[in-house]
């Protein structure tokens, strides 16, 4: 059995985390870290490594972390200024969890491209 991710630790209740949405597949935390006024992650409770290792049977999981990522940049008033969601893979991107998750930044202006 592989070791726990730190998300799945914090999903666990392990780890504390700033919960700003939990269904029973996707939870959304805030990033200890924030590079933006707003700045949560969403995670799928399934322990996948990253957007590489994710299959046909995770289509629906994908799609749901987008929409949960759209669904609380409205409900915190991210939407009219707008918001980025964004998927870190691998070294180059700087990915540092192996456990998939969006990205949900907003509350300032950004650049592009991205550093
Ligand atoms: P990434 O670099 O795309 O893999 O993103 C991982 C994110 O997890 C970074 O933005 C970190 O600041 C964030 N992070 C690391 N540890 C924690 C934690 N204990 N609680 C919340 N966010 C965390």
């Amino acid at each position: 059995m592989p070791d726990k991710t730190l998300f799945s630790k914090i999903i666990d209740g392990e780890i504390p985390g700033t919960f700003v949405y939990r269904d029973d597949r996707i939870v959304a935390i805030r990033d200890i870290a924030p590079q933006a006024p707003t700045h949560i992650l969403i995670i799928p409770v399934k322990p996948i490594s990253g957007i590489e290792t994710a299959g046909p049977e995770d289509q629906a999981l994908l799609g749901d972390l987008l929409l949960v990522g759209a669904k609380l940049a409205r409900e915190l008033g991210l939407e009219a200024r707008g918001y980025r969601l964004v998927i870190n893979a691998g070294e180059d991107a700087g990915q540092s969890v192996p456990h998939l998750h969006v990205h949900l930044l907003g509350g300032r202006a950004m650049s592009w491209p991205p550093g």
